[in-house]
């Protein structure tokens, strides 16, 4: 099961869990902020989160992980590119908007890897490298939930800003063109900071 958890610190940012509803264990996608209340939500629900992902370095999308790796204790990843991101205030832009946020220990995917649950082999999701938005961005994709976790990629009825710093608007439409509008036309894109959409809704935008 998915379930979205709108989460607000400076910007209000969907979280998401992944859920196998067998084992109660899952991931916890892009924790943007209010710790607490996600801590209470997994407590409420008997859920065992086995570790964390982000689809991009910026700080509206991982300010929670430092308070929750007190109680959880998990790993935490991201793009291979994201290091930097996760390190730098100025980059994940935490600097210009509050107290500097960083993470110094993160495990790292790339392209192509297939990350699954330690207690589950009937939950996993693709990676693809979907950079443009930042160069760490990644489209987290569920065949079995026909969803994607896009991020800020695309979202419902524009694409994402390619106006950060390391963003680029050559590679953010050739990553929504070429990559996440590829998927599967059931697919549902379930992005950072807008409703959900799907492929099938968007394709005709980008054509
Ligand atoms: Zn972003």
């Amino acid at each position: 099961m998915i379930a979205t958890l709108p989460v607000t610190g400076v910007f209000t940012t969907n979280c998401y869990f992944l859920i196998d509803e067998q084992s109660s264990h899952g991931f916890l996608i892009d924790p943007g902020a209010e710790a607490n209340r996600l801590l209470r939500l997994i407590e409420q629900q008997h859920w065992t989160i086995e570790k964390i992902l982000l689809t991009h370095g910026h700080f509206d999308h991982f300010g929670a992980v430092p308070a929750l790796q007190q109680t959880l204790d998990i790993p935490v990843m991201i793009h291979e590119y994201g290091k930097t991101y996760l390190e730098d205030p100025g980059v994940n832009l935490s600097r210009f908007c509050g107290p500097d946020i960083r993470i110094h220990h993160a495990n790292y995917f790339r392209d192509g890897d297939v990350l699954h649950l330690d207690k589950s082999n009937s939950l996993s999701l693709q990676v693809i490298h979907t950079p443009g938005h930042t160069l760490d961005s990644s489209t987290l994709y569920s065949p079995d939930h026909h969803a994607a976790f896009v991020g800020d990629t695309i979202f419902k009825g524009s694409p994402g800003n390619d106006g950060y710093p390391t963003g680029n608007g050559r590679w953010l439409m050739h990553s929504i063109r070429s990559k996440i509008l590829q998927l599967p036309e059931d697919t549902v894109l379930l992005s950072g900071h807008s409703a959900p959409t799907s492929v099938q809704a968007e394709k005709w935008r980008y054509a």
